[in-house]
């Protein structure tokens, strides 16, 4: 299957792929087209996640990627960006279910586990056999979770007591395991947990209202005297170190999430530009119309620049919390104008969901808050250029 840069690729960032990561992508681009955006927008309203996406995720690859044991071929961290871009292009609620899948729940394991615990989980959560969520922020905590943490990690014998509350938990009402992540309360450092969710005492619950992400299933997840085996704690989180060291990845994945949500908001108006006629002409040939749409692409090509050199900055082993937290604020910024901008060009059509643009300024709102508000990416940020920790 040949491979076509987007029009929205607009210095053609997709040729730096090998012919084997542009294949991949052409593939799962045309099941994107062809079985996801036909029915996302009713999911989108029933607020359901379409679970019969996750077979065909694992079969394209999708939720392995990152991982060498159980990756279809070798790729590049840039690849793996285009793949969430392509994804969020066409629904970001499909996008997070692959970034907790694949980046918070196998990336937990890959980073923080024992060679046994990787060789037993990430072929079962690569392969969709088993479904992962991430537990870390709680009712009471969210921004200030490297240190504000109330769930309780409680060692007796070879069996640890888990006792808290977790919010937001992505994936979680119909997740297998979920990773938690709870303060040992002998030394007070925040260890992780692979918590399979019909343990005792472990219950989640759907968070309902939302108004962006509609499809993803965020539960609030209550833990009374849940007991875990010393096996299922990750054996190298010794620390929050541990979590950030997940997170810093993942924070890159989101910009390029973010690029994809502003990039399906533009081209569905773009579209709208060309067809809809106001004043006996196509608003697209109006020059503010124009304008809204060049802006638009500004953002875009900007953004896509940025989380490009953040990803090779990745494959090269150079990339630092500060960097990953950069591109994170700047693409969201920026992701939140442009589907503004893209809304506004298609009037009130521009809000209802059969145009294609409704649903990416709606979920945008969740991707700029969620893997570190803007405001915390900026404080990362501003810690490493002064030296100066502006937390709290
Ligand atoms: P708060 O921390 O209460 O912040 C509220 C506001 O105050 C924000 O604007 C924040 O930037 C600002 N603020 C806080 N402290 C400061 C400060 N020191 N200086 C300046 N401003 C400050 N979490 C998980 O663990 N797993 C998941 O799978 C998951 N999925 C999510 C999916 C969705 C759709 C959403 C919305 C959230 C998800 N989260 C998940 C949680 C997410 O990471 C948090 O919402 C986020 O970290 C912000 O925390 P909070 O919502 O508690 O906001």
């Amino acid at each position: 299957m040949s491979y076509e840069p987007l029009a929205s690729d607009f210095y053609s960032y997709g040729s730096l792929l090998t012919e084997r990561e542009q294949e991949a992508l052409a593939a799962l681009r045309a099941w994107l087209e062809r079985d996801v955006r036909p029915i996302v927008n009713d999911h989108w309203e029933r607020a359901e996640f379409p679970m019969e996406v996750v077979k065909p995720l694992a079969e394209l690859g999708v939720l392995s990627y990152a991982w060498d044991e159980t990756a279809p071929f070798e790729n590049s961290a840039v690849f793996r960006g285009f793949v969430a871009l392509e994804l969020a292009r066409v629904d970001a609620s499909v996008g997070t279910f692959v970034g907790v899948q694949n980046g918070l729940a196998i990336g937990s394991v890959a980073t923080a586990g024992s060679d046994a615990q990787r060789r037993e989980w990430i072929p079962r959560l690569a392969s969709g056999e088993v479904i992962g969520a991430f537990g870390l922020t709680e009712p009471l905590s969210g921004s200030d979770s490297a240190r504000g943490l109330r769930t309780t990690a409680r060692r007796e014998g070879d069996t640890w007591i888990l006792n808290g509350q977790k919010r937001w938990i992505g994936n979680a009402t119909f997740s297998d395991v979920t990773i938690i992540w709870a303060k040992d309360e002998a030394d007070g450092q925040v260890k992780g947990f692979i918590v399979p969710t019909s343990t005792p005492g472990y219950s989640a619950t759907k968070i309902q209202g939302k108004v962006s992400l509609r499809m993803v299933q965020n539960a609030d997840i209550t833990l009374t005297d849940v007991a875990v085996p010393e096996e299922l704690r990750l054996q190298e989180a010794h620390s929050f170190r541990a979590t950030s060291a997940v997170l810093r990845q993942t924070r890159a994945e989101v910009a390029w999430s973010a690029v994809g949500t502003a990039i399906g908001a533009y081209e569905g108006a773009v579209r709208y530009a060309r067809e809809r006629e106001q004043f006996g002409r196509p608003i697209g040939s109006h020059q503010l119309i124009q304008d809204l749409l060049v802006r638009c692409l500004g953002n875009i090509t900007a953004s896509l620049g940025m989380v490009v050199r953040v990803s090779e900055m990745l494959d090269r082993g150079e990339q630092r919390d500060e960097h990953s937290a950069l591109a994170k604020a700047y693409a969201t910024a920026r992701m939140r104008e442009t589907v503004g901008w893209a809304r506004e060009a298609c009037g009130g059509n521009g809000i209802v969901l059969d145009y294609d643009v409704a649903r990416f300024f709606a979920d945008a709102e969740a991707l700029y808050s969620y893997e570190g508000t803007r405001e915390m990416n900026t404080l990362i940020v501003g810690r490493a250029i002064t030296g100066h920790a502006a937390f709290a």
